[in-house]
């Protein structure tokens, strides 16, 4: 069970269209977490076959999405009326507020749970309170590759690996071809917002060589035609 998934974390809009470009061509089903609305985002969810949309609520002071968590998960709801899984940006968590969101949404499947590298994974059910929530752990993403003590940018080895494989990427990154932080450092100094950067800005910047960008195509040819949703992986045979 190979899976991937993108946070948005508020992209430019020729980056996000870069990615789903990529998996559009081999037809790739992927989920996107979102940070925000915008036209690239609504391309994204007029093709309901390919991609499913989740949340990427922020839950960290001085959020766009909200002072208080219940604030933030109705602006993320308000967003993405027909999301059913999420990811926490920064991966803040806590039983509090699995709590809020099992009471106060429809999501029913949380990926904020990384362990990288980690085999043999499977779905876990987390009920609380007479509610579940499904958690799928994630094994690998790219930010966390970056700062890893020797990044590897060939995932072949990881394809192969035993139990659940979700993968998460972001848009900024497959388009820097990130291979650590410099670049994308260098390009946030340039710009007043990221979501104003544009292809040049990002060309500029790229890197050559192995990086985000090699390991994203790398998972795409591998699931060309296939791959499955977060909702498939929670909503299919199998899962608790
Ligand atoms: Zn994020």
């Amino acid at each position: 069970m190979i899976a991937l998934t993108l946070d948005v974390d508020w992209a430019p809009d020729f980056a996000i269209d870069l990615a789903a470009q990529t998996l559009r061509e081999h037809q790739v089903r992927a989920t996107w977490f979102v940070t925000h609305r915008s036209p690239a985002v609504e391309r994204l969810a007029a093709e309901q076959d390919l991609f499913e949309l989740g949340i990427h609520p922020n839950f960290l002071p001085g959020s766009s999405h909200g002072s208080t968590p219940e604030a933030v998960l109705d602006a993320c709801m308000a967003m993405v009326p027909e999301a059913r899984s999420m990811r926490t940006h920064g991966l803040v968590q806590s039983t509090g507020i699995f709590d809020l969101v099992m009471a106060r949404t429809p999501i029913r499947a949380d990926v904020s749970l990384l362990l990288p590298r980690a085999r043999h994974l499977t779905p876990h059910a987390w009920r609380r309170g007479g509610r579940s929530l499904t958690r799928l752990p994630y094994f690998w993403a790219d930010d966390v590759e970056m700062e890893s003590a020797r990044p590897s940018w060939d995932v072949a080895p990881l394809l192969e690996a035993p139990g659940l494989k979700i993968f998460a990427f972001h848009p900024i990154h497959v388009a820097l071809n990130s291979a650590d932080f410099g670049p994308y450092e260098r390009l946030k100094c340039e710009v007043e917002s990221l979501r104003g950067a544009t292809a040049r800005h990002v060309e500029a910047r790229a890197h050559h060589g192995p990086g985000t960008r090699s390991a994203f195509t790398e998972v795409v040819a591998h699931l060309r035609g296939a791959g499955r949703k977060i909702a498939d992986l929670h909503d299919g045979p199998g899962t608790p």
